[in-house]
């Protein structure tokens, strides 16, 4: 096993108290390289006295951060822009190293992330209270709102910086320090970030860094009296186990959970468009993304054009190393994500669907899948029914506008979704019928850092991103006062 670290990879470490610490006796894991298999770095778990240490750290950090201006806040958030626009490109190759994705697309999610830095530096200068006029002359009403304290964040491996840095920046900038573990088989963004906010002059404590078995440290974490809000992003029944966890010891929660976000294209869209436009996005990280558009339900007079142009789009996707220049989709994060397409194929296949392309693993070494495209699914197939969370679009026939949104609707999800047509008057329709946290309409535009971001029904609840950002991360003071 050649554990030689790539140059530019960050030394893995805990944050704890404003020192990075590795090793010492403690357990460690091997991080793998999904287009290779092969092992490339260790990585620290934190033991109980860390876990203790770093929830110390961030009680006391809480007291000192809570106080600090919104101005003192917004430097540090903006310094730490600069530096993860300075540093970006190391980030990336890590990201590639760590889970596969192609590298402009890791390059571009870095330099989202100091979007959002930029975006909450600006933002937090405006959480305001108010003044309510008194019944009373002489009573002065005030509404504050303050930092909730403590945060214990979860951030998963398919966007592995700008997972973390959302929630990041929406503590700090609220006020809050945090906890936060990070994915252990993506740990090198999380890492650099932790190391960015230290050379950005963040007071030591108010972030703090943990690796270990996840269950176990989220356990661990959630239980502490130190920890009043908890903030997850991954699969649904992690987060329905959190969210009860937290929920029986009055915890507030922010769950940004999975999706099985439908894409609705009429017959008066802009049908090549819509084609080229969704098989864009469903391979993008090789459909490993929240918000992928997962179910393609297309009015059955533009059904035939479309999966042809689908198809001939996917046909000219270059699939792998994220490393080569050439690649535009990479290998799945993990190993065990690749029975799981395969079975999800093989589901399909059983109740009569056809694979027009792809449906297999690809190459001798690494977790390659083909890009794939499925016609013909049933609607009680495990494919229109369970996000795949990988690189296979079903694509189905619809005829009537209430069929089609009923059937969208029949999940318990309700992340994304999309519609393509030429019509106001059908685009207005399907926005206020669908049952999702976020409608795309003809382009996509979601998840920038001025507009909120979040789920509804089992995709679950509060907002990341967008003037709502605070909302999970502050608590409302009533004072009255008499003069
Ligand atoms: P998983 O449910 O095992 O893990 C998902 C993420 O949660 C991982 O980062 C994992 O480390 C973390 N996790 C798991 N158990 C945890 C616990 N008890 N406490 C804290 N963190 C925990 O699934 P997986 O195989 O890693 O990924 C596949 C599924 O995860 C997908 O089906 C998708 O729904 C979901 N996912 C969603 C997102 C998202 O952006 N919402 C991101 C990554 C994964």
């Amino acid at each position: 096993m050649d554990q030689t670290m790539p140059p530019g990879y960050p030394e893995l470490s805990l944050l704890i108290d404003g020192r990075f610490i590795a090793g010492g006796g403690r357990p460690e894991q091997d991080v793998l390289d999904p287009a290779t298999g092969k092992a490339f770095a260790r990585l620290t778990h934190a033991t109980r006295e860390d876990l203790d240490a770093a929830l110390a750290a961030a009680d006391r950090a809480f007291q000192e951060w809570r106080r600090s201006s919104p101005v003192e806040r917004a430097r540090v958030l903006r310094k730490a822009a600069d530096l993860i626009r300075e540093r970006a490109p190391e980030i990336a190759r890590g990201i590639v190293l760590d889970m596969g994705k192609p590298y402009a697309e890791a390059l571009a999610e870095v330099n989202g992330g100091a979007e959002h830095a930029d975006w909450h530096a600006e933002e937090c200068r405006r959480i305001y209270g108010r003044v309510i006029p008194p019944r009373v002359d002489g009573v002065r009403q005030l509404v504050m709102r303050e930092p909730i304290g403590v945060c214990a964040a979860f951030t998963p491996w398919n966007f592995p910086f700008n997972q973390a840095i959302r929630k990041v920046v929406a503590a700090l900038g609220a006020g809050c320090t945090l906890v936060l573990k990070g994915p252990e088989d993506a740990p090198s963004a999380v890492v650099a970030l932790g190391r960015i906010f230290v050379d950005a002059g963040l007071p030591a404590g108010c972030l703090n860094l943990v690796w270990g078995v996840p269950a176990e440290v989220s356990d661990y974490l959630i239980r502490s009296p130190i920890v009043r809000k908890v903030s997850f992003t991954g699969s649904v029944p992690v987060g329905k186990q959190l969210a009860a966890l937290a929920g029986s010891l009055m915890k507030r929660c922010t769950m940004e959970l999975g999706g099985h976000s439908p894409a609705i294209v009429f017959d008066d869209a802009d049908v090549d468009r819509a084609a080229e436009m969704l098989a864009g996005l469903k391979y993008r990280n090789a459909g490993q993304v929240c918000v992928s558009p997962s179910r393609m339900y297309v009015h059955e007079k533009a059904y035939d054009r479309f999966v042809s142009t689908f198809t001939e789009a996917v046909g000219r996707l270059k699939v792998g190393n994220g490393l080569d220049k050439e690649t535009r989709m990479g290998p799945l994060a993990h190993e065990r994500r690749v029975p799981t397409m395969q079975a999800f194929v093989e589901d399909a296949d059983r109740r009569g669907a056809k694979v027009l392309v792809g449906g297999s693993t690809l190459g001798d070494a690494g977790n390659f899948f083909a890009p794939t495209v499925v016609t013909d699914v049933p609607d009680d197939a495990r494919l229109m029914t369970q996000e795949p969370f990988g690189p296979i679009a079903p694509i189905v026939r619809f005829s009537e506008f209430d069929e089609v949104v009923r059937r969208a609707n029949s999940l318990p999800y309700g992340l994304a979704s999309y519609a393509f047509t030429r019509s106001t008057r059908n685009a207005t329709a399907i926005s206020n019928a669908i049952e999702a946290g976020m409608v795309n309409i003809n382009h996509f535009g979601i998840a920038l850092a001025e507009t909120p971001f979040g789920g509804i029904k089992d995709s679950g609840y509060g907002s990341e991103g967008g003037a709502e950002t605070f909302d999970g991360y502050l608590v409302t003071k009533f004072v009255t006062q008499l003069n």
